[in-house]
């Protein structure tokens, strides 16, 4: 299988792949290479973040930190060195192709707790918008062992969940998924495509180890886990090569984890399974609006019922009384108050920061096309 069309690509590149071990630095020619794929990549119309690793390296070697193992201070302190090198970094490759580039650093609170969440995904969601290419990490000088990811394969699983993203691309020191570990047992084989993560598969990933991540295959298995099942297709393949999106694009000995539905359907599920914090009644133009396809404008809306915040889920019915759908919220209770039955160009004035014109975006927002779709408790 090669790498095809894809409209929102997350790529993670492991530090042994972008660090040189003997001397520290970052190996620049094979940068270089990354960034040419990525220009390809967004000259054909794909929007394209990158999760990489890095920082500790980096910082552990300008500060002079060579024991084999570091203390988790001594690694927020690598990682607040060394991420600043390693954004620069890709600043730097990017430039020449008038890429232009943002420094994202997440915790994992910012996937769990979901007013972060969708904090997270509105700026990366802007960013995008905007031709910049997100150059995310662990927020590692903050995040203590309790509240880290730790890997980032599992961050990059998140990024590509969290941007509704179709593909995702571990760079690794091996070129797949193996029945055995291929560093031990001649035996081993590669898998070319695997359509179900079953137990066997996890139980066979246990024992893998790999320089290029802290988790090695057991938290690439977990990172499949959670893109598959949100959509998205991942591809574990060799990173070291030079030009490896290249290599995907024309072919290479890699592993793909097929996705279950796509993107938008996964989305939309769980969307669709999340308790309403509350209701919101509108009027005929807009249930017309919505069954149509279109977002939820405040000036449809005619009165509201619960408590909600920004980004709960919210049932809405027409003025008949009859469920129209389920969305997000992008305002409160309180804010709804204030700007309901509003044009969009008042809002700004209103709440005194600029409006963003849906009160439930169409991307955000399940419609009841049928009474069966309806779920039968909410
Ligand atoms: N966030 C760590 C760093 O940038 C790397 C974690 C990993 O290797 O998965 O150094």
């Amino acid at each position: 299988m090669r790498l095809g069309s894809t409209k929102r690509i997350v790529i993670k590149i492991g530090s042994a792949i972008l660090i040189e071990g003997s001397s520290g630095l970052i190996r620049r020619s094979w940068l270089q290479g990354l960034a040419a794929d990525i220009d390809v990549l967004m000259s054909s119309g794909s929007d394209v973040l990158v999760v990489s690793s890095g920082a500790i390296a980096l910082g552990r070697n300008v500060l002079g930190m060579h024991g084999s193992q570091l203390s988790l201070e001594q690694s927020q302190a690598a990682a607040a060195v060394g991420q600043i090198r390693l954004a620069r970094a890709y600043e730097e490759v990017l430039e020449p192709f008038g890429i232009r580039t943002g420094q994202v650093l997440l915790t994992l609170d910012d996937s769990f707790n979901r007013r972060r969440y969708l904090n997270s995904r509105a700026t990366l969601e802007t960013l995008l918008n905007q031709g910049v290419v997100p150059i995310v990490n662990e927020n590692d000088t903050v995040a203590t062992d309790e509240i880290r990811y730790g890997d980032n394969d599992r961050l990059a699983a998140q990024v590509a969940v969290m941007t509704g993203a179709d593909t995702l691309v571990l760079l690794s020191d091996v070129d797949g998924f193996y029945t055995k570990d291929p560093k031990e047992d001649s035996e081993a084989e590669r898998l070319d495509v695997v359509e179900h993560i079953t137990s066997e598969l996890e139980a066979l990933a246990g024992g893998q180890g790999s320089t290029s991540s802290k988790g090695g295959m057991a938290t690439k298995i977990m990172a499949a886990r959670t893109a598959t099942k949100a959509g998205c297709a991942m591809v574990i393949a060799r990173g070291s090569v030079l030009r490896p999106i290249d290599r995907l694009q024309k072919g290479t000995s890699c592993t793909w984890f097929l996705p279950a539905g796509n993107p938008q359907t996964a989305r939309k599920h769980w969307i669709t399974s999340l308790k309403s914090k509350g209701t919101i009644i509108i009027d005929d133009g807009a249930s017309n609006a919505v069954k149509s396809g279109r977002s939820l404008l405040p000036a449809g809306v005619k009165k509201i019922f619960g408590r909600f915040q920004k980004g709960d889920a919210v049932g809405i019915t027409d003025l008949r009384g009859e469920a129209v759908g389920k969305g997000l919220t992008r305002y409160s209770t309180n804010e709804i108050e204030r700007i309901r039955g509003r044009k969009s160009r008042e809002i700004e004035e209103i709440l005194g920061n600029p409006p963003q014109a849906a009160l439930i975006h169409a991307d955000d927002l399940v419609r009841w096309t049928t009474a069966l779709d309806r779920p039968a408790k909410d």
